[in-house]
């Protein structure tokens, strides 16, 4: 865990694909993110997981640890997924990459008891109107009247385990929310079912409690980013980086900073940066970047480790000079070698594209 960055500089260039999780109020989201962070850690060794700021990367081999005979390392040569911390629709909407949604990929989570509710509905419009590729998981499956649980199995395992009349009853929720999907205009199947994951939208059933399904769901993520996406996620590691600010947050002994997600390039300790400001981008100079510090250091020194660079995708806290004015939600731009005025140029029609969508979201 000392080079928290060092499994994001991938020499391949493929970054890891971001990913954001949606969904209705207590239909599971933060537990689904903790039940996925806390298998990572278990199945990792030490460090092998990083906790960014704002997000969390799992790399590809404990992905394949975790899924088991589901991700086989070989298949893929994307690097991981790097999950956005703050669950819900308010962050997804703020995030944005050039006009798109900073997510590249969602997980839109439905209780199976509970199906669609007003949220859901909701997340399903965000997701149609900036076209990111999203899967279901039908959660909680272990609350099904009768259910038999076992921990962190593979799908098919656990249903093999449970009585008809259990499976019938799971089945039936799941059915009524692929004809949900539908009167939404996606067609939807059980996600073993999916041939085309462009073209239909895969239900997993998971359980954010007991971790059955949790191998499925991220062989799905894995297998759909690889399949789809990969092109997407070619970028010039060593390139200036493109960001997105999460937070502007207060921090003691660095004043204002940004939490920012990385996704394409690189920030260094001595770059220059143009930030989206409530009036006009803020031209500024990296002071310092920031990662947490692993849990059992910090009793002793600050929460918070210096880096000399961090490499997309990654979530990083920036401490620079004329922040009080950032925004969450607004872009992030290295100047490196490039000419100032066009990169201030850049993201002014960068901000320029955000009011116009916050007005006709408003
Ligand atoms: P969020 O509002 O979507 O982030 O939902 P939470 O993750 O906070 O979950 C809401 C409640 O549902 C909490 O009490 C969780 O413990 C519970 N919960 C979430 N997932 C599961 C699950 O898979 N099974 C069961 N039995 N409870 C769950």
């Amino acid at each position: 865990m000392s080079e928290p960055d060092s499994d994001t500089l991938d020499p391949t260039s493929l970054r890891t694909p971001i990913v954001a999780v949606l969904g209705h109020v207590d239909h599971g989201k933060t537990s689904l993110l903790d039940k996925i962070r806390g298998s990572a850690v278990i199945e990792g060794e030490a460090g092998a997981i990083t906790q960014h700021i704002g997000a969390t990367a799992v790399p590809l081999d404990i992905i394949s640890s975790i899924a088991g005979d589901l991700v086989d390392p070989e298949d893929f040569d994307l690097p991981g997924l790097l999950f956005i911390d703050t669950p819900g629709h308010h962050s997804f909407t703020t995030l944005r990459s050039r006009g798109g949604a900073l997510a590249d990929i969602a997980i839109l989570v439905v209780d199976v008891n509970d199906g669609f509710q007003p949220q859901t509905l909701e997340a399903l419009d965000i997701l149609k109107r900036s076209q990111t590729p999203f899967i279901v998981a039908a959660n909680k499956i272990d609350t099904v009247p009768g259910w038999d649980p076992n921990e962190d199995t593979p799908i098919n395992a656990t249903y093999d385990d449970q009585t008809d009349r259990v499976s019938s009853r799971l089945d039936e929720s799941l059915y009524e929310i692929i004809g949900n999907l539908s009167d939404e205009g996606f067609s939807a199947d059980l996600y073993w079912r999916v041939q085309n994951f462009q073209r239909n939208v895969g239900v997993v059933p998971v359980s954010a409690m007991t971790g059955e399904g949790v191998p499925d769901l991220l062989a799905v993520m894995m297998g759909l980013s690889q399949r789809y996406m990969k092109e997407e996620m070619e970028i010039d590691v060593a390139g200036p980086g493109v960001g997105t600010v999460l937070e502007v947050k207060e921090e003691k002994g660095f004043g204002t900073t940004i939490d920012t997600v990385l996704y394409d390039g690189t920030i260094r300790a001595d770059d220059t940066l143009v930030v989206g400001g409530m009036n006009d981008p803020i031209v500024t100079e990296v002071r310092a970047l920031l990662q947490p510090r692993p849990l059992a250091e910090i009793r002793t020194e600050s929460r918070f480790e210096k880096v000399d660079e961090v490499g997309a995708a990654a979530g990083i806290k920036v401490a620079a000079p004329e922040l009080a004015d950032a925004m969450a939600g607004a872009p992030v731009r290295v100047v490196r070698d490039r000419d100032l005025e066009a990169v201030i140029t850049e993201v002014r029609a960068e901000l320029a594209d955000i009011a116009v969508d916050t007005e006709e979201q408003g």
